[in-house]
Order: structure tokens, then C-alpha cells, then sequence
């Protein structure tokens, strides 16, 4: 836990050339608007500044480097499935995300925020697929589990793993009860170490 509270903002990106230096090595949270990814970052890193920031009017859509001790860096990528946003962006989104998940080199795991209330939707598959090609390690938080029955949430748990196979692992999450925070907290630290 040592590097959060080195934790502190870098830079907002919404050009690949705007990305930092393509070294050390980064995990980075996506996750559809809503589903939770703010509140599981505040909860994991234990810096509610880090969310918030990302937040802020005009960096929503951006995608939002935070620097660690050695090297290391959190990415928060923007929030997807915007039914309002004009067709131009969803396509600008497309290409920063899918240019940014395919080809990012410091890209040593990517956490997948999703409502445990709705299973996979489409565009983690289309996540899972892009890193999966790269063999870039997954981990499905399934955010809100509180909101599911005990017998609902392992339910749930089991269908995800056996959708994304070998793919990702999974884990259910609660900022609220804070169930599932310490594994996934294990899962980036050790990512970011490499182990
Ligand atoms: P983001 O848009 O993905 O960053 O989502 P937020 O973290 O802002 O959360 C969206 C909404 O879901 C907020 O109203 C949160 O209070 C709520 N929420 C987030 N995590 C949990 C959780 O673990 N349990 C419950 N019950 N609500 C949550």
C-alpha cells in the first residue's frame, strides 16, 4: 500500500501523444459511467483526491495519469456508454481507448469496473478482447455487490468467470461494505510489481 499516498495527478490525455512517457509500468480502471469505478478507486488507493479529480468538468472524457513511487502510475480511463454524446465523439473515444489498450507498452493490467447487478456488458467483452490479445492481465471488480443477495452475488461471480474464462480474473466489490476492497488492492499492487 506504500505507493498511494505518493499518489498525485500527472496529466489529462485526449491525444495518444499527450501520454506520459511509455515506461515503468500502470494499471488502469475502466468502467461504464455510473458503474462504480470512482468510488472503487477512492476505496483501493484510500485518496478520494484521485477520483475527484477525474471527475472535474472538462477531464471526464479524458483519460487521467496519476504518478506512484518508482515509476509506477494508476490510469483512469474515461467512462463509456454515454447514450448522449454526439456520434463524432464516441468515435473519437473509440480510437483514444482502443489505441491506448492495444499499444500502451506500460499497460501491466487493466481493472474493469462493471455493475455486479448486470453481468458483462458488451463493451467489457470488447475490453476483455483487447487486452486478452495483448495477454495484459484483467480482474473484473463486480462493483455494488451489496445491492445482491449472498446466494445472488456468488451466483453472479461464478456466471462471470465462466463468460470470461481464461481471460480476467473476478472478484465481487462493495465501496459501501468495503467486501472485496483488500483483494483488489493485492491484485494492482502486485500487478504494478509485476508479480
Ligand atoms: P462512476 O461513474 O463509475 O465513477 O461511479 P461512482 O463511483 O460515482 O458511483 C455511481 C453511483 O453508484 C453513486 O451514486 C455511488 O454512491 C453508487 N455506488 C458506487 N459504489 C457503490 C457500492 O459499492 N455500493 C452501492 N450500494 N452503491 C455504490
Amino acid at each position: 500500500m506504500a505507493q498511494f499516498p505518493a499518489a498525485h495527478f500527472l496529466i489529462s490525455a485526449w491525444q495518444p501523444r499527450q501520454f506520459p512517457a511509455d515506461e515503468g509500468r500502470e494499471v488502469a480502471f475502466v468502467g461504464r459511467s455510473n458503474a462504480g469505478k470512482s468510488s472503487a478507486l477512492n476505496a483501493i488507493t484510500g485518496r478520494r483526491d484521485l477520483a475527484r479529480t477525474s471527475k472535474t468538468p472538462g477531464r471526464t472524457q479524458l483519460l487521467n495519469f496519476f504518478a506512484l513511487d518508482g515509476g509506477q502510475r494508476l490510469v483512469d480511463l474515461p467512462g463509456y456508454g454515454y447514450a448522449k454524446v454526439p456520434a463524432e465523439m464516441q468515435r473519437h473515444w473509440q480510437q483514444l481507448m482502443s489505441s491506448y489498450v492495444e499499444s500502451r507498452e506500460s499497460l501491466a493490467g487493466l481493472v474493469i469496473v462493471t455493475d455486479a447487478r448486470r453481468g458483462l456488458t458488451d463493451f467489457d467483452r470488447q475490453m476483455l478482447g483487447w487486452v486478452h490479445s495483448r495477454s495484459v492481465p484483467a480482474h473484473l471488480l463486480l462493483s455494488k455487490a451489496d445491492k445482491l443477495s449472498r446466494s445472488e452475488a456468488s451466483r453472479t461471480l461464478k456466471e462471470v468467470q465462466g463468460e470470461s474464462g481464461g481471460a480476467a480474473t473476478a472478484q465481487l466489490f462493495s465501496a459501501v461494505t468495503r467486501d472485496g476492497v483488500e483483494q483488489a488492492r493485492a491484485w494492482v499492487l502486485a500487478t504494478l510489481a509485476g508479480r
